[in-house]
This record gives C-alpha cells, sequence and structure tokens, in this order.
C-alpha cells in the first residue's frame, strides 16, 4: 500500500475508505461491513467518517467492522462546527468513541467553519490529545485564509491534515491551497475523489479510461494517487467495487498521460473560492 507521511512522521495509507451514507439501509449492511472488512484485509486501513453521517450510525458500522481488530485501523473521524466548542468537543468526542467502540480516535477533524472561535476548537483538540483521546487533530473545508489563521493560534500548526473535496473536476484548490499544505507537508485528504459516481459518467473521463484499457473509477483515483501529499477516501459498500478502487494503486499514470488529464481537466487559471459538497 502506498502510504502518506503526516507532519509527525507517522505513515497512513494513501487509499483510505470513506464511509458516508454507510449504515443506513439494513439490507445493505451486509455488504458494507463486509466491504470495509475486506479493505482492512488488503491494506485501505484509513476509514473516515463523522458524527454527522447518518446521525452517528456510520460510527456504529465502523465500530463493528473493526471489532477485534482495533488496532489494524486508522480511525478518522469528525466533529460538527456547533460542537466544536471549548466544552462541546470533549463531549462529542466520547459520543464518537462510543459508537465507534474504542479508546482512541486516530484523526479528529473539524468538519466545517462554523461559529465557533477557532482558538477554542484548537484548544479543545490539543486538550484531547494531551489526555489520550484522540492522537492527531486536523481539519476539513477550511480554504487558504482559514489554514492561516488556524495555524497562526497556538497549537494550531499541530494540524495533521485538510479533508477537501478535490476531483479531476474541482481542481481550485491547486491554485494556493495545496501548494500551501505541500510547503508545510500537510496532506490533502481527497474527499468526494469521484465526484459521487457523477465523474463515472463523464465522456472525457471515459474516454481516457477506455484508450488506456482502465475504468474511468480507476482513471480518476490514480490521477489523485499519482500527487504526492494527497490520500484519497472514495466510498463503496461493495466488495467488487472496493477491488475495482484498489487497483488504481498499481496504475502509475505517465506524463504523456497526465498531460493529456490536464488538457481534458485542466487547472485553476487563477483564485477560485474553495468548493465543497
Ligand atoms: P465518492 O467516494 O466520490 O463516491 C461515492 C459513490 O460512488 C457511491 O455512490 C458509490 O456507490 C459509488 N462508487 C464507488 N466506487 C464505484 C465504482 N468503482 N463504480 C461505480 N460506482 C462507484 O463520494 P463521497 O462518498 O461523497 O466521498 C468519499 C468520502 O469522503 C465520503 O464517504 C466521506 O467519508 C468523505 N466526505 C467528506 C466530506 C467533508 O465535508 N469532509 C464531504 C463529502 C465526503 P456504492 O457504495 O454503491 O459502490
Amino acid at each position: 500500500m502506498k502510504t502518506v507521511a503526516l507532519p509527525s512522521g507517522e505513515r497512513v495509507p494513501a487509499y483510505g475508505q470513506g464511509t458516508w451514507n454507510m449504515g443506513d439501509e439494513r439490507a445493505a449492511r451486509a455488504e458494507e461491513l463486509a466491504t470495509l472488512r475486506l479493505g482492512l484485509d488488503l491494506g485501505a486501513t484509513l476509514i473516515d467518517t463523522a458524527e454527522m453521517y447518518g446521525d452517528g450510525r456510520s460510527e456504529e458500522l465502523v465500530g463493528e467492522a473493526i471489532a477485534g481488530r482495533r488496532d489494524e485501523a486508522f480511525l478518522v473521524t469528525k466533529v460538527y462546527p456547533h460542537n466544536a466548542s471549548r466544552a462541546g468537543i470533549p463531549a462529542a468526542c466520547e459520543r464518537s468513541l462510543k459508537r465507534l467502540k474504542t479508546d482512541r480516535i486516530d484523526l479528529y477533524l473539524l468538519h466545517w467553519r462554523g461559529s465557533v472561535a477557532f482558538a477554542e476548537t484548537v484548544e479543545a483538540f490539543v486538550a484531547l490529545q494531551k489526555a489520550g483521546k484522540i492522537r492527531h487533530f486536523g481539519v476539513s473545508n477550511l480554504d487558504h485564509a482559514d489554514m492561516q489563521e488556524w495555524c497562526k493560534l497556538p497549537g494550531g500548526g499541530g494540524v495533521a491534515a485538510n479533508q477537501l473535496l478535490y476531483n479531476l473536476e474541482r481542481r481550485g484548490i491547486e491554485w494556493d491551497l495545496l501548494p500551501w499544505l505541500r510547503e508545510r507537508r500537510v496532506p490533502v485528504m481527497a474527499y468526494s475523489p469521484i465526484e459521487q459516481a457523477r465523474l463515472l459518467r463523464n465522456s472525457k473521463l471515459e474516454g481516457f479510461a477506455k484508450k488506456y484499457g482502465m475504468k474511468a473509477s480507476q482513471a480518476a483515483l490514480a490521477w489523485l494517487l499519482s500527487q504526492d501529499g494527497v490520500i484519497v477516501i472514495p466510498k463503496t459498500g461493495r466488495r467488487e467495487r472496493l477491488k475495482e478502487n484498489l487497483a488504481a494503486l498499481d496504475l502509475a499514470l505517465n506524463s504523456n498521460q497526465l498531460e493529456e488529464l490536464d488538457r481534458l481537466f485542466p487547472p485553476p487559471a487563477g483564485p477560485q473560492p474553495l468548493e465543497m459538497l
């Protein structure tokens, strides 16, 4: 498994498993659990969830999937902005730990910016880290200006990742945010890497994938995986698709193919507001 280094030096898989909308349907549950466990078997041990997903049902599913295998997993979960206060964070963290059936979260993220001052959130994250409840903390959906503000705060420099909407159709972060993060060795966790499956119906990507004998999903993931410091977290609740997506790790796109993708999906020509889903 390709790995990406966190600023602490710890390495995590470059391919993780997303879980939004998982745990919601009783009929899908067995296959979803089997998929998450197969992911663990195949090295996709980073699992991304959030207290928001299905009102905690996704965290509960993840807790069940990792039962008896906690030490193999690198668990990422997120706190709602309205819970990200000095008092709210420790309480939300305890609820997440209970649903995940574990004593620690590997990476705890602020889901997006809300009305609570960053200073309070950072302070609470640092306290949780000292207490051993979380191993790393980070952010999600923070733009360049937000990141600069966050990192100036006492303890803010300890940010371990920024989880962002990033795929072939959403390249805006390449203008300033991605280079800024790279310079500081803060990885990007690329969410919705296949644009919630909409990218798979893009005729330009379909044409590219067909030409090189790969699936559109694999081309989209291989493009992200070709970049330094980028972790992909595609979601699938089906074992066959997980295997198909993981095969993207073996597709090293060459410089001609990367240039072709740049022509089909051009990088930003100027600053763009941060997009989120
Ligand atoms: P995504 O991973 O781009 O796409 C997921 C969708 O694609 C699902 O409907 C899945 O269906 C389908 N799919 C997956 N592999 C496929 C394949 N090989 N062929 C055909 N369809 C395939 O979208 P996402 O779930 O929005 O993003 C991934 C993860 O990022 C989320 O699950 C979540 O953990 C995280 N996320 C974070 C934020 C944030 O604000 N921080 C926002 C959005 C997402 P099946 O399950 O039926 O296969």
